[in-house]
């Protein structure tokens, strides 16, 4: 089976879910006695392609057109190198992007599409992938039949691939058919807060529950907390739906699927659809003041206290140490 991972990139290289996505294709191709590639596309890529080929070898495709992460360029890119390399499987991590460029790439390729799985094997011809639904409640296996197949992978489920020995080799790739589509464009990028790490990708997450009154104490208590510990900030739908955190921040079933080294929850009861985003997470630490909120029966260490007198007292003694 010839396995292409799609590798997606932030400002500081690799992201953290495409090295998890590409755990998995390294798992597909030596269950298969085939191959796996990256494919690192976009524009102005050579430090990029460098970090890639730690991992696994690279097929590079340096194009302007694929400089923004737009659907039409990208989508006809990837099914473009799945035809002229013959891949029969290509993978991604569950992100944004990845909702908005594969189904068109599986429309492209002829094949079918798979997304946010937790397992995936290969079972004779076919594929056949695990699924959760309804937050987790249950757990839906899928049988593939249709190659090429494309496949997103819920990151938080596999660890980072590991580096290689030595670098692999760098394949520049020139394709056919990748053209922008002028009807979309992008307007501009506007970070909220470009200073803490994205809530999917860091190793410590601070939460804010509905404890959290007001747009500013979420700021001062889960940012200043979050600022202390290096890490980012997430929210319970709670405090979306109340405008006082942003959409992008939710974690749970609606929300986006967390699995950081510590997850803290502040002030959040532990409902079963912020559960199904965080409960991965390597080690859970709780406050609330209900000592029986269900967010203690999943959380590794609880502490029983007011958000607004613990939080801060927190803050000050990191800062001192
Ligand atoms: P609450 O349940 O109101 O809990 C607040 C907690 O704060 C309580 O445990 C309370 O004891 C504690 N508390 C209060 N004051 C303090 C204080 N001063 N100090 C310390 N503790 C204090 N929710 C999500 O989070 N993510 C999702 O993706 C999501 N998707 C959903 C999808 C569907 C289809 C549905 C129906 C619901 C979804 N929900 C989701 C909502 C979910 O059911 C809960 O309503 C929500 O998670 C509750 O948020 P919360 O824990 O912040 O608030």
């Amino acid at each position: 089976m010839k396995v292409l991972v799609i590798a997606e990139s932030n400002e500081a290289g690799l992201r953290p879910a495409s090295l998890r996505a590409m755990a998995c294709g390294k798992l597909m191709a030596a269950e298969s006695g085939g191959d796996v590639h990256w494919l690192v596309a976009g524009h102005q890529l050579d430090r990029l392609a460098g970090e890639a080929s730690r991992y696994a070898p690279v097929l590079l495709v340096d194009r302007p057109e694929l400089a923004d992460p737009l659907a039409a360029p990208w989508s006809a890119a990837i099914a473009a190198t799945v035809a002229q390399e013959g891949i029969d499987l290509v993978l991604a991590a569950s992100s944004s992007f990845a909702k908005d460029v594969l189904p068109a790439v599986a429309v492209k390729v002829d094949g079918a599409m798979i997304a946010d799985v937790t397992s995936l094997k290969r079972c004779d011809q076919e594929l056949e992938a695990e699924v959760p639904r309804f937050a987790g409640s249950v757990v839906t296996t899928l049988r593939l039949s249709c190659w090429p197949a494309v496949v997103t992978v819920r990151p938080s489920v596999f660890a980072a691939a590991e580096p290689l020995a030595s670098p692999a080799e760098i394949q520049p790739l020139e394709l056919q058919g990748v053209a922008s589509d002028p009807r979309v464009t992008i307007e501009q990028h506007a970070s909220r807060n470009a200073s803490r790490p994205d809530v999917t990708e860091a190793s410590v997450v601070i939460s804010g529950g509905r404890a959290v009154e007001s747009s500013e104490d979420f700021e001062r208590l889960v940012g200043g907390l979050a600022d202390a510990l290096g890490g980012a900030t997430g929210s319970s739908r709670a405090l979306v739906d109340s405008g006082i955190a942003p959409n992008d921040m939710q974690v749970g079933q609606t929300g986006k699927q967390v699995a950081p080294h510590w997850y803290i929850a502040l002030g959040i009861s532990g409902a079963v659809q912020h559960l199904a985003g965080m409960k991965s997470s390597r080690k859970i630490i709780a406050i609330n003041t209900d000592r029986n909120a269900p967010i203690f029966d999943v959380a590794d260490y609880g502490l029983t206290a007011d958000v607004y007198q613990a939080v801060p007292e927190l803050i000050e003694s990191l800062k001192k140490n």
